[in-house]
């Protein structure tokens, strides 16, 4: 059955549009046209778009969606749902926040197992190596193992809160990006250093502060340079490919892009929070916007947009994260309130509103920062990240002019809440389609229509 979308506009140089038609069957693109060479062919279905922007449908790189293990917090029908209602279509889950942690083939086999059936969205899988799973002496072979069964990506910690997914020192860092890179797969670090952070949590605690200023003061600028630093190191001495996840500070990125002029294969995502949020908007808002790394100051803001625009940063992930509310978000402490924010389904609004109607990210950079770069990250370009033939015919089908109001209780998540509550925007999803059919479609009396669960695929990595 071949579709074809016509009375469109796609991204082209720049700011412009150019006028497409876009030719699916088999759910992949079979060709991208400009407009009006359409003539009809027989059994096709033909849709006709009205005009509307078409975007590449966005890959979120770093999601948190919990399942199995603590699906309070989220699951994968609520987190992909999320997503389709957000212009996303595909997510690539954490290894860290589910139980078993997805150190081995027989938890990423669990994992398949309880996602497979709800997920609404396709999904890459992040493996993982933690001080716990690098202490079995077979943590080699389940390395291989899992990027043999096609794991996107893998990650580890250099300050990690978890108990069951403890963080790495520099030595333990090493030789993980020895054998990652031997094996071809990319390593994401989160990069806080620990010892920074213990000594000022420790006289903070002695101090008996317990304030948003406190937690922040806790976590500084300071370290994620050093973090960043030690990656720097272990990415010189490996060679392997290293990606900082979340990056918050400018002057990790001063760094960061100091060791790529040297050569070394390291890149870096943001986030959201840490386009939008300053230390001042911390201290106003409180746990609500309780992140690890924390928002940091003016500058570091407006060097990560700069860095986003010019490319030193690759691509900005929600690292959606969303604690039991208000329970866990209202503990009485700062330090014991839940660190994450979801944010899946505010990612490509947000970008589209606040970067290229802000006049600070083009059209074209934008489908660079939400698809075609997290797409290579993962080794996933030749099928996803791109209005290409021969890609899977993802896409949004965005309205520019739409204003709205972001509202926790409009979204689609388990736990709703949203540091951006009450911001307004202007471009809105009005409708997903993955591999050519509609997951999520914004009806004109604004009621809200998903396909049914279990229509999104496992992608691994390499795989055609
Ligand atoms: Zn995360």
């Amino acid at each position: 059955m071949r579709t074809r979308f016509i009375n469109l506009r796609i991204p082209a140089d720049g700011n412009r549009t150019q006028p497409a038609e876009l030719v699916v069957e088999d759910g992949r693109f079979e060709e991208i046209l400009p407009a009006g060479g359409a003539t009809a062919a027989g059994g096709e279905h033909w849709v006709d778009l009205e005009g509307a922007l078409v975007l590449p449908g966005v890959i979120d790189a770093h999601v948190h969606f919990d399942d199995p293990g603590y699906t309070h917090r989220e699951d994968f029908a609520t987190g992909t749902r999320a997503a389709a209602a957000g212009g996303v279509t595909c997510v690539a889950d954490m290894p860290c926040t589910s139980q078993p942690p997805v150190t081995s083939i027989a938890a990423l086999t669990s994992k398949l197992r309880a996602v497979r059936p709800k997920a609404l969205v396709d999904y890459v899988l992040w493996g993982g190596v933690s001080a716990n799973s690098i202490a079995a002496p077979d943590w080699r072979e389940s390395l291989a193992n899992l990027v043999d069964a096609g794991v996107g990506a893998i990650k580890v910690y250099l300050l990690s809160g978890m108990e069951s997914f403890r963080d790495l020192d520099a030595g333990a860092l090493r030789e993980v990006l020895g054998h990652a890179h031997r094996l071809g797969v990319p390593v994401g670090v989160h990069a806080e250093d620990r010892a920074v952070v213990d000594e000022l949590t420790a006289r903070a605690h002695l101090h008996g502060e317990d304030s948003p200023a406190a937690y922040a003061a806790s976590r500084p600028a300071a370290a994620e340079s050093a973090a960043v630093a030690t990656c720097i190191d272990a990415c010189r001495a490996t060679g392997a490919r290293l990606h900082v996840v979340h990056l918050g500070t400018g002057e990790a990125l001063d760094l960061l892009s100091a060791a790529r002029l040297e050569g070394l294969p390291i890149s870096a995502e943001t986030c959201p929070h840490f386009l939008e949020f300053t230390d001042e908007d911390f201290d106003r808002l409180g746990s609500v916007l309780k992140t690890a790394p924390v928002v940091k100051t003016r500058a570091d803001r407006e060097r990560l947009w700069q860095g986003l625009a010019g490319g030193e940063l690759s691509f900005v992930a929600s690292d959606h994260a969303a604690g039991v509310w208000p329970d866990e978000k209202e503990t009485g402490s700062i330090w014991s309130d839940y660190g994450g924010v979801p944010g899946v389904e505010l990612l490509l609004p947000y970008l589209f509103d606040r970067g290229v109607r802000s006049g600070r990210l083009s059209l074209q950079r934008l489908t660079e920062v939400t698809a075609a770069e997290p797409a290579r990250l993962f080794g996933i370009e030749h099928r996803k990240g791109g209005l290409r033939p021969g890609c899977d015919a993802d896409f949004v089908v965005f309205d520019e002019r739409a204003r709205w109001t972001v509202r926790a209780s409009g979204l689609h998540n388990l736990n709703r809440y949203t540091p951006l509550e009450g911001l307004e925007l202007t471009g809105r999803v009005r409708a997903t389609y993955l591999r050519g059919r509609p997951v999520f479609e914004r009806l004109p009396d604004d009621d809200e229509r998903f396909a049914e669960a279990g229509l999104g695929r496992w992608v691994r990595r390499g795989v055609a």
